[in-house]
């Protein structure tokens, strides 16, 4: 069996150095707030370039500081805006929602799957106040027209990087593009520790020292609150496996390109639609290798019989979950046919040339 994500496999690759990580953390009786995150976050910052970075418990969490921070400094307030994207996974739209403020649904590109910029500036109206942009499977999505539509129409631009950690877009990093950034670091993600954790990078130190507050209670001193805060902590063990790993991201992220060009350049089924290689490579780092065909199911069952794991990102389009039954009604076409026909290949920096070669023949004589 090809597994989808072997992450036993990933994580022991560095076993010698997380392990001793480790120990010292178990050893050093302090396991909070500690040296292991600062020296964390340091390393965020210096890795995207972005002034600041804040651990946090898990992703989720870095989209809802941001945006209930920008409540906090009277940028929005419930009831306002926020564009996001129609296919993204829940947790971007649940950020918005969790916060009072409005999900606006808009169209991704069928050819990258990423926000379709050119229908962004329809939906904007005087209640908006932000743009949250995804960079889906791992790939940048940014330009020279969403820069000048935030500038007109003073928006800002959080972006949900929990998928594109390394990507870069003009010679700049993901997490580093728009005014603060939210990533996940869950054990799947390219970067990824042993259990939940999360970060935020923004060059804005007003909104860095108000989200340090809101994870920590609503406050900057011990046991004087300024806001009606809550607890979400990066602890010293995520904090110290991350530490590690950062400094390999940049080698996991290329050996996912060379899977993807030999995918792309071996699978060959007028069934199969496959996913673009940008022209400046360095824009996607392939958090997920993302294929489409009319005939999902049926794919899925014949790579499976033939010992190959897929998944699907993602079976059910947000406006039409339960949790948002007041959009069940609204159509979304394009996010509605990418979830009824994507399909996930297994891609890693550890998986093996055989299992390639494999993957390849198979969707191949896909009938
Ligand atoms: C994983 C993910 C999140 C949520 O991150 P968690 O750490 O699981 O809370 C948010 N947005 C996207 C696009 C993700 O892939």
């Amino acid at each position: 069996m090809i597994k989808f994500l072997d992450l036993q496999q990933i994580n022991l690759q560095y076993q010698e150095e997380i392990e001793a990580k480790l120990l010292e953390v178990f050893r050093s009786g302090w396991y909070l707030m500690g040296s292991a995150l600062s020296n964390f976050e340091k390393k965020l910052s210096q890795y995207t370039g972005a002034e600041h970075a804040i651990g946090v418990a898990n992703g989720l969490d870095a989209l809802r500081l941001i945006l209930r921070a920008y409540i906090e400094m009277g940028f929005m307030k419930p009831g306002d805006e926020v564009i996001v994207p129609s296919n993204t996974y829940i947790a971007s739209i649940l950020a918005i929602s969790d916060n009072g403020l409005l999900p606006i649904l808009v169209e991704p590109d069928i050819d990258n799957y990423n926000i379709d910029i050119s229908k962004i500036e329809e939906k904007i109206t005087s209640k908006t106040k932000g743009i949250l942009i995804v960079h889906l499977y791992g790939r940048v999505v940014f330009s020279e027209v969403l820069i000048s539509l935030v500038t007109q129409y003073n928006l800002k631009i959080i972006e949900d990087n929990a998928q594109a950690i390394g990507a870069e877009w003009n010679d700049k990093k993901s997490g580093n593009l728009g005014d603060a950034a939210g990533f996940s670091f869950y054990p799947g993600k390219n970067l990824g520790a042993l259990g939940d954790a999360g970060g935020i990078t923004t060059n804005d130190k007003k909104l860095a020292q108000t989200i340090r507050a809101l994870a920590n209670y609503g406050s900057n001193q011990k046991y004087i609150n300024i806001y009606k805060g809550l607890n979400s902590r990066l602890d010293e063990i995520q904090a110290a496996v991350l530490d590690v790993k950062l400094n390999y991201i940049d080698e996991e992220n290329n050996k996912r390109r060379e899977v993807a060009k030999q995918f792309i350049q071996g699978i060959s089924n007028p069934k199969i639609t496959l996913p673009e290689y940008p022209d400046k490579e360095k824009e996607h780092v392939w958090h997920l290798f993302v294929i489409r065909t009319n005939d999902r199911d049926k794919l899925q069952q014949y790579l499976t019989e033939n010992g190959i794991q897929t998944l699907i990102h993602y079976p059910i389009p947000p406006h039409k979950q339960e949790a948002y039954k007041e959009w069940n009604e609204l159509s979304f076409p394009i996010s509605e046919k990418i979830h009824e026909e994507v399909l996930s290949l297994p891609i890693s920096s550890i998986i093996k040339k055989e299992d390639i070669e494999k993957i390849i023949s198979v969707l191949n004589g896909f009938e």
